[in-house]
């Protein structure tokens, strides 16, 4: 019988879907520094983005045959030395485009209604300042009528235009594979399907006329960040930008001084540059909402991803 180690847990619909294919599947957490010492008891290693499958970790393996990243980015593997070692490495890109752009608009929702700063102000001083932070926290701006700036045009950046689309955001978006895209409202009670045209735009186009940016890039160690001073001066005045990509796609010291000079009004993060360790002035930065990387982390995203990972590996390991 093939084993499977879920280092970072997997949803229960998937893990039955294994066992019922006749996979062992252990969910136990083998912490980093031990993992390498344990990773020929499997055949197959399961990671969302926390365990980091590295050299380390791979450098003995005689047995494992399969990495899967239940999720979309695939950063936390060393791809190289895997293909080296013979070890086929799998994502799950389809699953939790959703969760993630739902993440954006709370985020934006949060961000223009100052729903982040008066959550952390209210249980402290809601007795006894409430009108001074009502006054404080009544300049907020609605989403509809607005143009939401999106760059990086795949499974993500559509979902999000097309929630976009349904509060009555103008969208304009930046994908240098692609001229336009069709976006198909399937999930709407209506036949036949309703379809949108999105024409691309250049970067410079996008970043210059959106009052709010979502990006939906890839990220690989080593880049450049796509955002940063030269971005950010470009940008509207009093523009937000929200990141729920990669860490590195943003300099995050460049969006601290765009905020902290008032050229952008606020930004909303759910990933960062060094994570798990986040800059402290970004923690607590009056103009930013901020979560800790739980873009795909819904249950229903889950469950998906944990389907979407069990057929990947029924139909990648022979388990005989
Ligand atoms: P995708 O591959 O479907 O889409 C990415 C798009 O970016 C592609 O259409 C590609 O052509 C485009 N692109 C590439 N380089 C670009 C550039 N320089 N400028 C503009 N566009 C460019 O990927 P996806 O599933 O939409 O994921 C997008 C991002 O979201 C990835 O960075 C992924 O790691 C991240 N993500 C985050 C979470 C989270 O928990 N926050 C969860 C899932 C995915």
């Amino acid at each position: 019988m093939k084993k499977i180690l879920a280092n970072d847990g997997i949803a229960e619909d998937g893990k039955r879907m294994l066992e019922q294919a006749g996979f062992e599947v252990s969910t136990s957490k083998i912490p980093q520094e031990h993992l390498k010492d344990h990773i020929n008891e499997y055949d197959v290693l399961i990671v969302r983005s926390a365990t980091k499958v590295n050299r380390d970790v791979m450098e003995n393996s005689k047995r494992m045959q399969l990495v899967v990243r239940a999720g979309v980015g695939v950063d936390n593997i060393d791809i190289a030395y895997a293909k080296e070692k013979e070890i086929e490495v799998a994502n799950t890109p389809q699953s939790s485009s959703l969760s993630v752009a739902e993440l954006v608009f709370s985020h934006l929702f949060s961000m223009s209604r100052f729903l982040h700063l008066s959550n952390r102000q209210m249980p402290q001083n809601g007795k006894e300042k409430f009108n001074e932070l009502k006054k404080k926290y009544s300049d907020g701006v609605e989403l509809r009528g607005k143009t939401l700036g999106v760059i990086g045009f795949g499974r993500i950046g559509q979902e999000t235009a097309k929630i976009a689309v349904g509060l009555g955001m103008k969208i304009m978006a930046h994908d240098p594979f692609m001229t336009q895209a069709k976006l198909r409202f399937d999930h709407l009670p209506f036949t036949p399907t309703p379809t949108l045209e999105i024409k691309m735009h250049p970067f410079e186009e996008v970043i210059a006329n959106a009052d709010f940016i979502s990006l939906h890039v890839p990220f690989k160690e080593g880049m450049a960040p796509m955002v940063n001073d030269d971005t950010f001066a470009k940008m509207k005045n009093g523009a937000g930008i929200v990141n729920c990509a990669r860490g590195g796609v943003i300099d995050e010291e460049a969006l601290i001084r765009a905020l902290d000079s008032g050229k952008i009004a606020f930004a909303g993060l759910d990933v960062f540059e060094s994570e798990p360790k986040v800059r402290e002035a970004l923690l607590n930065h009056d103009k930013i909402s901020v979560s800790p990387h739980i873009g795909a982390s819904t249950r229903e995203g889950q469950d998906r991803i944990s389907l979407e990972v069990a057929q990947v590996i029924i139909d990648k390991v022979k388990n005989n």
